[in-house]
């Protein structure tokens, strides 16, 4: 049934050729108990495995009933071996994890074969080798004649009518390998068995058939006993392995080692909380970035406030605020919306700080020191509880009286005061790391400090004699009101120095609004008057100034509001809010339309780095993983080659592999997200895992879970490749 001729087997290794075993000549029938004897090195194994199919040949013919199998793919081979051969090999090749049941249930699994179906056949045949008392325990703690005894039991199951046996006996104590042997001889009664070994002797009395091999060659073939001859071989039938065993073996392979299901469990672990790390803190920059903008005209970029001033562009009046307030969304008016943006500076002695001016009737809690003011010159101060001046230097605070400084443009202050003002309540901040502070104050302080802040922000320009010019204009008792006082310079430029009862006009604009003052030059100083006229004495200090009467000055600054500020109370109402503003004749626009967010150019392509970032790091985690679980796997090449020899398919292999990473990934990707669970309902307490579980949605979740399995998966598949890359004798001796 099988013949061999002229067959060859040649190692190519490196560029060098060296030979296996030459021209063999052999013809084998079923019944036969055939021994191969031989030195070490003259090809015994090579001939063995070429028979088994596990290894090519180059040269000549093999038939398996009357089949030539040179053209033979590495998938016949794989039917080939299914149908024909059982192997017994010197180092057992049994699954060390597996029981010696599950070591021989295995080959029936994998051969398509139901679990319940096989069970007596295996019980039977676990009998018949002596184990009965150790089906149920692992094979790593069997003795090396039990454990040749497993695995000629599982070449027996399968009922293959060729049995390969390499050197069994190679590795056991005389006593056990005269078991086997006896063993390997009621088995070989309808079969063809082919045997490797050095001890003659003990197979002397059973063999069939001896046949001796040196360098390559057969030197000896003697036929002991006739064999009849039976042309046509029943083969062993089998079918592809059923979908329910591989869910069977790879979910038993998960975790039949604790070792390698906790490296696995880790790697899984890590790889997921990577990518949802890296999402979620991409999402928190994102997020933050989002909220990070800035305004030159505005410091107050509360959401809920919204700037409006007149369509006629007149200034408020009671009446305008009255009509607001009835409004349903709106908290309360900020009448004088500049102190929102800009703070004065409160000064005594050494000590000065910024504060923000709020209207005191807009401060509606209770105080959390001293109390509320009695009159105009008390204010509260509302400020951080952790404020250095409230934790160390109360005393230098609260019922002390501070001075406002003038202030001389945007941010600069002079020495000299407009007015002075008592703390007498204090009032914490909401937000104890807001450090900002505001200054509740009377209207009329408000006032006063808006009139102050109304000259110093406004242009100011003097038409005289039909051109503008910038001179200096100050007050003096001295002058009546519509009339000015001017240096006597400028008569020069009129026509004949007639420059008394001509016309000056005083232009004011600043952003708000502009006005303006028709005045007459009643008259004119020079040195020797200046004193008289204005009261000022250094002629040199006061050249070509304008001097006023103080109503008629204070006139172009003391205005009512012109911007104001609503603040309203929900702030997904804000475009109704907008709406019945503009309704009233009022423009009307959020504070936030203000903000300049960084570059929108910046902000895409700090989005296009960090999407690059995280694909490149999933990609980075992919081939770490898989290195990390190449080297786990590595340990299981063993394995996964003995299911290969055993009959597995490539596909039977990538399957069981699949499912034993994802069953392992879901494990691993379970207890992530209890453990994000835990942090997140503060049952564990890690602050910043909490807050980035917040930026982790379902869909996020459903996601990564995918990546990962698709990951495992494109492991497994590699894997199996490189498995099945090589014969599988090949990738097997790799290994051993
Ligand atoms: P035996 O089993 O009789 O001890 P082998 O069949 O293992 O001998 O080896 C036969 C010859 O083939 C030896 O010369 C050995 O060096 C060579 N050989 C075996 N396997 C390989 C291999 N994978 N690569 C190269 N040469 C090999
Ligand atoms: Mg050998």
């Amino acid at each position: 049934m099988l013949k061999l001729k002229n067959v060859s087997k040649f190692y190519y290794n490196k560029g060098i050729i060296a030979s296996g075993f030459n021209k063999v000549n052999l013809e084998l029938k079923i019944g036969e108990f055939v021994v191969i004897t031989g030195e070490s090195g003259s090809g015994k194994s090579t001939l063995l495995n070429v028979i088994s199919g596990i290894d090519s040949y180059e040269e000549g013919e093999m038939y398996i009933n009357g089949n030539e199998t040179s053209h033979y793919t590495e998938r016949d081979f794989e039917d080939y071996r299914r149908k024909y051969i059982a192997n017994i090999f010197q180092s057992f090749n049994l699954i060390n994890s597996y029981t010696v049941y599950q070591n021989v249930e295995l080959v029936m699994l994998l051969n398509g074969y139901k679990k319940k179906d096989v069970k007596k056949k295996i019980l039977d045949i676990i009998e018949q080798v002596g184990l009965t008392k150790f089906k149920n325990t692992k094979v790593s703690k069997l003795s090396g004649g039990q454990k040749q005894r497993v695995a000629i039991a599982r070449a027996m199951v399968k009922d293959t009518p060729i049995i390969v046996a390499d050197e069994p006996t190679g590795n056991l104590d005389s006593k056990s390998a005269e078991e086997v042997i006896e063993i390997l001889k009621k088995v070989a009664k309808n079969k063809l068995v082919i045997m490797v070994t050095h001890n003659i002797e003990q197979v002397e009395q059973y063999a069939t058939r001896i046949i001796k091999m040196n360098d390559g060659r057969i030197i000896e073939n003697t036929e002991i006993k006739k064999v009849e001859d039976e042309p046509i071989v029943k083969e062993s039938i089998y079918n592809n392995i059923k979908i329910f065993n591989k869910y069977r073996l790879g979910i038993r392979n998960t975790f039949n080692i604790l070792a390698k299901f906790l490296l696995l469990f880790v790697v899984f672990f890590f790889m997921s909380s990577a990518i949802l790390g890296e999402y979620a803190s991409f999402q928190m920059s994102e997020e933050e970035m989002t909220d990070d903008g800035y305004s030159i005209a505005f410091r107050n970029l509360s959401e809920n406030r919204i700037i409006i001033n007149k369509e006629d562009r007149t200034s408020f009046n009671d009446e305008d605020y009255e009509k607001i307030k009835k409004l349903d969304n709106i908290d309360y008016i900020v009448e004088d919306d500049i102190f929102l943006d800009t703070s004065v500076i409160l000064s005594k002695e050494s000590r000065s700080f910024n504060s923000y001016l709020m209207d005191i009737e807009n401060l509606k809690d209770n105080l959390d020191l001293g109390r509320m003011p009695e009159n105009e010159n008390e204010v509260v101060l509302k400020i951080s509880k952790n404020h250095y001046y409230i934790k160390e230097t109360i005393d230098d605070v609260l019922n002390k009286t501070y001075s406002i400084l003038k202030s001389e443009e945007l941010n600069s202050y002079t020495d000299e005061k407009v007015m002075d003002l008592t703390i007498v309540g204090i009032k914490y901040n909401e937000d104890d790391n807001d450090y900002n502070s505001n200054l509740y104050v009377s209207k009329n302080v408000i006032k006063t400090l808006r009139k102050d802040m109304n000259k110093n922000y406004s242009n100011i320009k003097i038409f005289l004699n039909n051109k503008y010019e910038q001179y200096k204009v100050e007050t003096s008792e001295n002058v009546e009101r519509g009339k000015a006082i001017v240096d006597d310079e400028l008569k020069y430029q009129f026509k004949n120095y007639r420059i008394i009862n001509q016309p000056i006009n005083i232009y004011v604009d600043n952003i708000y609004y502009n006005d303006e003052l028709d005045l007459k030059i009643s008259n004119t100083y020079t040195k020797s008057n200046l004193k008289r006229l204005t009261g000022l004495t250094k002629y040199d200090n006061n050249r070509y100034k304008i001097f006023v009467n103080e109503d008629d000055y204070n006139s172009l600054y003391d205005k009512p509001s012109y911007q104001s500020s609503v603040f309203i109370k929900d702030v997904d109402k804000i475009e109704e809010t907008i709406t019945q503003l503009n309704n009233l004749n009022l423009n009307a626009k959020k504070v936030t339309d203000f903000k300049v967010n960084q570059g929108q150019i910046y902000k895409s392509i700090m989005k296009i780095i960090k999407v690059v970032v995280t694909i490149v790091l999933i990609i980075v985690l992919f081939f770490i993983s898989y290195l990390i679980i190449r080297i786990i796997l590595k340990s299981r090449n063993i394995y996964y080659t003995t299911l290969r020899m055993l009959g597995a398919t490539y596909k039977n292999v990538r399957r069981i592999l699949d499912i034993e990473l994802f069953t392992n990934a879901t494990i691993s990707y379970c207890t992530l997200i209890l453990f994000l669970y835990l942090v997140k309902s503060n049952i564990i307490k890690l602050e910043y895992i909490a807050k980035l579980t917040n930026y982790i949605g379902i869909k996020e979740f459903v996601l990564v879970y995918v990546i990962l399995i698709v990951i495992s998966r494109l492991i497994s598949i590699k894997f199996a490749r490189k498995l099945f890359k090589n014969t599988a004798i090949n990738t097997y001796n790799e290994e051993v």
